[in-house]
């Protein structure tokens, strides 16, 4: 199939990004010019990997990985798995890269890649083909100084060690610093796991200091249980927080009670189908009832869009962290921010991950590891630091911290780009 003939979703993450950047670029005051640089991604690369499957036959797959910008440093973005992989939606979190690693001052551009395929109908054998194909297709795209793909939805440390041992094998050395989320025996950094969990909790906490909200009095829903949406969940439960609601592709779990987390991720762990079907710590409830669902504080871990115009106006959250990628559409902005709920936007609330990639990336080029406490005091910090900047920039410019943070980001790629000047 053409990428011209893949049906777009009723909303499009590219559209909403570039609504937040021509606002945030209005306020800003940026050039134009390079404005008009900024909206268009450096690179597109589209490839078709084929794989031989287990019954015999050959399938070919589609793959993109699309590099925003090497402005401040090498393109950094992770690979997504999934059949909803469209061209517009790895622009978009490719454009979102940029503009985090900006927010929370690392040396990198922005890029992402994903495959259109359901990894969860493939065996083992099948996934390392594809990956390890789709390595050797980009492999002048890879780089440790160009291009460092991640983990996304999808993927982990299994693809990421394939990817490094491919990339490696082509290379004719290691190069370990050519991706992060490896295994710890391969060149990962302690801490990466659960780093983008951990600054959404991060991110939760500063923000109810703001609000007045003490974590002890306080109830919170998470969608989505994969890594980031159960290790948020169960490091805000750490804070003292109830964890009132829980969801993943099988459906919602509601208990005004409390959730235990830890038997959760047990629960999942030890399930059949690696999900939380048939999880009894919560009376069921649909994805789209558990975003309205009455809480304190709701935490988007799981896909783009599912914050829209048909819902925003029934959420009761008085806080959203966005530990996925684009939770909210561009058109639910307005009525989030007409309701009061102060929204810590992705960009800056799920940025742990690449903060931690990056501590890894320089612990590979270094060749000297660090302790868990020593990564998690330095992201902590990171976070910390990266939420009061977006925070002093939204009183500034009485805007959102959503729009906020694009423009903390857009004003340093900008003058970066101004100071280049390379075209
Ligand atoms: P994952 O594959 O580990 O988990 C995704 C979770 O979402 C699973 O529990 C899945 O069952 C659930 N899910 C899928 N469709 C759903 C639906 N329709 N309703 C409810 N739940 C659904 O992926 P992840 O790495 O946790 O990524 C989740 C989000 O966080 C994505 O938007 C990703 O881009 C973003 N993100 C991930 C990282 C990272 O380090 N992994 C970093 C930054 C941002």
């Amino acid at each position: 199939m053409s990428v011209s003939n893949i049906q777009m979703p009723q909303y499009n993450p590219l559209e909403s990004m570039m609504i937040r950047f021509n606002e945030a670029a209005r306020i800003l005051g940026l050039d134009e010019q390079f404005a008009t640089v900024l909206k268009a991604p450096d690179k597109v690369v589209i490839v078709n990997i084929p794989v031989t499957m287990d019954d015999g036959t050959i399938r070919v797959f589609e793959g993109y990985r699309v590099i925003h910008s090497v402005h401040l440093g090498p393109s950094k973005g992770g690979i997504r798995y999934s059949m909803d992989v469209h061209l517009d939606e790895v622009k978009a979190l490719a454009a979102w890269m940029t503009w985090k690693c900006a927010v929370v001052n690392i040396p990198y551009g922005g890029a992402k890649g994903g495959i259109k395929c359901d990894p969860r109908s493939m065996s083992r054998g099948e996934l390392e083909r594809l990956t390890r194909g789709y390595t050797l297709a980009m492999k002048d795209v890879f780089g440790e100084d160009s291009d460092i793909p991640a983990p996304d939805m999808g993927t982990g440390q299994q693809e990421m060690a394939w990817i490094l041992d491919e990339y490696s094998k082509i290379r004719g050395h290691n190069s370990w610093g050519v991706v992060t989320g490896k295994p710890l025996v391969m060149g990962g950094s302690l801490g990466r796991v659960e780093a983008t969990g951990r600054g959404v909790m991060v991110s939760a906490r500063s923000a109810m200091a703001r609000l007045g909200i003490k974590p002890t009095e306080a109830t919170c829903v998470v969608q989505g249980f994969g890594n980031v949406g159960s290790i948020s969940a169960k490091l805000i439960e750490e804070l003292g927080v109830k964890i009132v609601g829980i969801s993943d592709i099988s459906g919602g779990y509601y208990n005004p009670g409390g959730i235990d987390i830890q038997s959760a991720l047990s629960y999942v762990a030890n399930s059949e189908t690696r999900s939380l079907e048939g999880f009894a710590g919560g009376s069921k409830v649909s994805n789209s009832e558990l975003l309205t669902l009455p809480c304190d504080v709701l935490v988007p871990a799981a896909m783009e869009d599912q914050i829209t115009p048909e819902n925003a106006h029934l959420i009761k959250a008085k806080l959203i962290v966005e530990g996925a990628n684009g939770p909210t559409t561009a058109q639910a902005d307005p009525i989030l921010n007409e309701k009061g709920i102060l929204v810590v936007p992705d960009i800056l609330a799920n940025a742990g991950g690449v903060t931690v990639s990056y501590f890894e990336w320089v612990q590979n080029r270094l060749g000297y590891y660090w302790t868990e406490e020593r990564v998690h005091r330095r992201a902590d910090r990171v976070m910390k630091q990266a939420f009061d900047n977006v925070f002093a920039t939204a009183e500034k410019y009485k805007t959102s911290m959503r729009i906020a943070a694009y423009i903390v980001a857009l004003d340093k790629v900008g003058s970066t780009l101004k100071l280049r000047g390379s075209f």
